[in-house]
């Protein structure tokens, strides 16, 4: 999951995106309305967090320019205490939901679950035989047994499990799991699937190398036939 934070106060958007990596949301940022622009013409984000009053180039403007190039990525705004006629703008240009500022950031993170699962269209819970991973709790369990996974090998698991069976290459994996300042590297993602796999396997669930292209979480029933 990857998210674009366009927000031009250093304080909010430290916060939000601390919040969101620790969660285990690749975080982009911009600091002002072109910037944001260019980020998301570049980019597919899976949801973008957008204060309308940015520098350069209002938000409203922002979210007119992504609607007219006909992006559905869902966009969640920040706007001021006294910012009504703002946010029903922001509304009607095609905003999904909104937040007034001040805000409290589990709010937010609770909002942004819901956002996301809704852009996704599956269902908040995932199921690969004996895996279950909840995508709004953000916990994996093993038979039942929740796993200790970090954000990290959470955020890796969310892209195999969604798309199980398939083929997933390294460089979708960096690109679903770091955003941008944050340096990851074909080896960190293989150190990564390392430790996943090994958390993994007592359950039975593999994950599979395919040799120079990039890995695949095998299906339950090639699992336990093998
Ligand atoms: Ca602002």
């Amino acid at each position: 999951m990857r998210i674009l934070i366009a927000e031009d106060d250093p304080i909010i958007a430290d916060g939000l995106c601390r919040t969101l990596r620790a969660s285990g949301y690749a975080v982009d940022r911009a600091a002002n309305g072109l910037d944001a622009d260019t980020a998301l013409v570049a980019n597919t984000y899976d949801l973008l967090i957008l204060d309308l009053g940015l520098p350069k180039l209002p938000g409203l403007e922002v979210l007119k320019r992504l609607r007219a190039r006909n992006s559905t990525v869902p966009v969640l705004i920040l706007t001021a205490m006294d910012g009504t006629e703002d946010r029903v703008r922001g509304l009607d240009l095609g905003a999904d939901d909104y937040m007034v500022k001040p805000f409290e950031l589990p709010e937010l993170e609770a909002r942004v679950r819901a956002l996301t699962r809704r852009s996704s269209g599956s269902s908040p819970m995932m199921y690969h035989g004996p895996l279950r991973y909840d995508q709004v709790g953000r916990v994996a369990l093993m038979n039942g047994v929740p796993l200790d996974l970090s954000a990290r090998e959470l955020g890796l698991l969310e892209v195999l499990i969604s798309r199980a069976g398939r083929l997933v290459s390294k460089d979708q994996l960096v690109d679903q799991l770091c955003g941008w300042g944050e340096e990851v590297s074909h080896n960190a993602i293989e150190v990564y699937v390392h430790r996943l796999r090994k958390k993994l396997e007592p359950g039975g669930v593999r994950i599979a190398t395919v040799r120079g292209l990039g890995y695949c979480l095998e299906k339950p029933q090639e699992v336990s036939g093998a």
